[in-house]
């Protein structure tokens, strides 16, 4: 990378390299966990559930994208092992034991909010310090938000279908 685009960072840099690290884990979790769940989900509005879990799917991973790039760029390195997903990790993985729309929302919906926590700590940590990892915190937390918003939303829809 650009020497002088990491000499401008005015925070610990380490520190943030590995806050990236366990968001860039939180990631790759909850891609498979919508991915996985996008299989095996049975229930009410099956098939709106279904796109809606896979475009999030879609949305995780461009995050996990977004977050190796920039780790990369901090001349950091990005978590290069699955297994260590889970030590790193905020939010944990929950497996989606029972297929039931409702609990694979309920599932997800959780998720969402700790993602959301996540990004938030991360802009807090970098705001007015590095406004390059700051703006892309930024543009993932407007997407969690909305993710949540969305699983919200077919919950309600789905509340009154037996
Ligand atoms: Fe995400
Ligand atoms: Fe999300
Ligand atoms: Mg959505």
């Amino acid at each position: 990378m650009g020497t002088r685009g990491r000499e401008i960072v005015g925070l610990d840099v380490e520190k943030l390299i590995v806050e990236l690290n366990r968001a860039l884990s939180d990631e790759w979790l909850a891609y498979y966990q919508y991915w996985i769940g996008s299989k095996v989900v049975v229930g009410p509005m099956r098939d709106a559930v279904v796109a809606e879990l896979t475009e999030h799917a879609n949305d995780e991973l461009r995050h996990a994208g977004m977050l190796a790039d920039r780790i990369m760029q901090l001349e950091g390195a990005p978590v290069l092992k699955p297994e260590e997903w889970y030590d790193m990790c905020n939010c944990g993985y929950d497996s989606p034991d029972d297929p039931a729309v409702r609990k694979i929302l309920d599932q997800n919906i959780k998720g969402e909010q700790c993602a959301i926590d996540v990004y938030n700590k991360i802009m807090k940590m970098t705001e007015g310090k590095d406004p390059i990892t700051y703006q892309m915190a930024f543009e993932i937390m407007r997407d969690e938000v909305e993710h949540e918003d969305d699983l919200q939303a077919i919950a309600e829809d789905i509340k009154g279908i037996k």
